[in-house]
């Protein structure tokens, strides 16, 4: 276990790791305890790019899990570092929530409806049928296709899901033949720019979640720790079929904070 007592700083996803909708998963605020007790730093990262960053701060205290500004991190946030320095000096058309476009415009990022560089895609749980007629016009016409996060479903309590930014580029992409590029988990970017910003490095990091596509894949993408918890949508069944292999499983951060505090 050395490489996960010798982990630094923990990235944790929040769905289906520390909370289900609006229910804390047992045990999770005690694993947030023992980090702060164990002198982990941890930073809530998130691919759920229908929120900006700023809303995840009260909503994690209302839930009783300290939480600073800095500590959280969204694929809003990741996707406009990158257009920055893709697109400099070019505007771009957004299909996201109003929010999502206020995490944008916060990194300044400007919009246009003339001749966009990119059609930018978020969780957008304020889609129309005009944004999508318009995205597939700026599409057909060559504007890059860039996209939050690949995630295809948000789950919910009682096994609800909603559809999330991944199958709405799906749609895009039958009506256009056009690939998005995902710049969410499990891109490794978000890892790599967190470490440039903490000064931790990749091997110190430890991706916390219950999504093996996302949450394991950055992991195992960007050479930090991996560490799955069944708390959410990943069964051992899927665990078992699947060729992503975490560096470690637990039932859920309950039993990884557990075994933190143990020391082993
Ligand atoms: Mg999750």
């Amino acid at each position: 276990m050395e490489r996960l007592n010798g982990a630094e700083l923990f990235l944790l996803d929040m769905d289906g790791t520390l909370y289900l909708g609006d229910s804390v998963l047992p045990g999770a605020l005690e694993f947030i305890r023992t980090l702060e007790k164990t002198g982990k730093r941890w930073i809530y990262l998130t691919n759920n790019s229908s929120r900006g960053g700023a809303d995840y701060v009260p909503r994690l205290r209302q839930l009783g899990f300290p939480c600073s500004e800095e500590q959280v991190y969204t694929s809003g946030m990741a996707t406009a570092a990158w257009l920055k320095k893709r697109y400099p000096d070019r505007a771009v058309y957004p299909v996201g929530t109003v929010r999502f476009l206020m995490e944008l415009a916060d990194q300044g990022i400007a919009f246009t409806e003339e001749d966009p560089a990119a059609v930018v895609v978020g969780f957008d749980r304020e889609l129309t049928y005009a944004k999508l007629e318009k995205a597939v016009h700026f599409l057909r016409r060559g504007a890059g296709f860039v996209a939050a996060n690949p995630d295809l479903v948000c789950p919910m309590p009682n096994d609800e899901v909603l559809p999330d930014c991944g199958s709405i580029c799906a749609l895009l992409t039958a009506a256009t033949g056009r690939e998005p590029l995902y710049i969410g988990k499990p891109d490794r970017r978000m890892v790599d720019t967190i470490s440039e910003q903490t000064g931790v490095p990749n091997g110190k990091i430890a991706c916390v979640g219950d999504r093996l596509y996302t949450d394991i894949a950055v992991g195992v993408n960007a050479g930090a720790i991996s560490v799955l918890v069944l708390s959410g949508e990943t069964t051992e069944e899927m665990l078992n079929r699947s060729k992503i292999r975490p560096d470690y499983v637990f039932p859920s951060v309950k039993e990884l904070g557990a075994r933190l505090m143990s020391g082993r």
